[in-house]
């Protein structure tokens, strides 16, 4: 991934002293795990203070043997996770080379945001939303998840809670945002062979998966063009 952030052109945050963004996530014992940030910096004089975030979450299953973030009893049997979530992080990896050969266009910054531990409770989105935020929450104006669009996906916008607060449980990245207040919507499909060894490259419908890829390039560029403050990136919304 930082490979890939490095070929797309994107910045790697001076905060980091470059992509990685390591933390210590708990989960049947302490265990090493990585967000990878990267970045395009916005060129309007004004605008550019605020930040759209495009992530995906890069972690899976492993060889565990249940249905749910790796135990360390290792199964036998691995678990591809071709739609669950390489879809999605290959969709966040197009939207980068896309959004980058157009930088100088961009208005907004945009940052793109490659969790690990989605599947342990959403570790990595929850370690870069309270413990390091690489850009200031109260700056960042729009957060597009993408997780599963290798059977076809649809858009799924989070309830702002009445209170923000940390919100102990979830179920998907873009959640994690809502519940700070930040206007955040996941990209989301069905998964026929979800949290299964089958969850293969077999499975996948590339062509859905473009539609969806024009459609998240879509959202996030009008977020980060939208002319004005928060509640013009929201009516810029499709
Ligand atoms: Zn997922
Ligand atoms: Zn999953």
């Amino acid at each position: 991934m930082e490979t890939k952030f490095r070929q797309a052109g994107l910045l790697p945050p001076e905060k980091l002293g470059g992509y990685l963004q390591p933390y210590e996530h708990d989960w049947h014992g302490k265990t090493d795990a990585a967000n990878v940030v990267g970045f395009l910096p916005g060129t309007d004089p004004v605008l550019r203070g605020e930040v759209v975030i495009v992530s995906a979450h890069h972690d899976h299953l492993g060889r565990n043997t249940g249905s749910g973030c790796p135990d360390g009893r290792h199964g036998d049997r691995i678990h591809p996770g071709a739609n669950d979530n390489a879809s999605g992080s290959a969709a966040m990896l197009e939207l980068a080379f896309a959004l980058s050969s157009r930088a100088n266009e961009l208005k907004r910054t945009v940052l793109f945001l490659s969790v690990d531990g989605e599947e342990c409770g959403c570790t990595g989105a929850k370690h870069y939303v309270y413990e390091d935020p690489v850009f200031a929450l109260e700056d960042t104006v729009y957060v597009l998840n993408i997780d599963q669009i290798g059977e076809d996906a649809w858009l799924e916008k989070h309830r702002k809670p009445r209170r923000v607060d940390h919100g102990a449980d979830c179920e998907v990245d873009g959640e994690v945002f809502a519940r700070r207040g930040i206007k955040a919507a996941t990209l989301v499909g069905h998964n026929s062979h979800y949290h299964s060894p089958e969850d293969t490259v077999g499975h996948m419908d590339f062509p859905e998966a473009m539609k969806v890829v024009d459609r998240a390039l879509e959202l996030v560029w009008n977020a980060a063009q939208a002319p004005s403050d928060q509640a013009a990136v929201t009516r810029g919304e499709p």
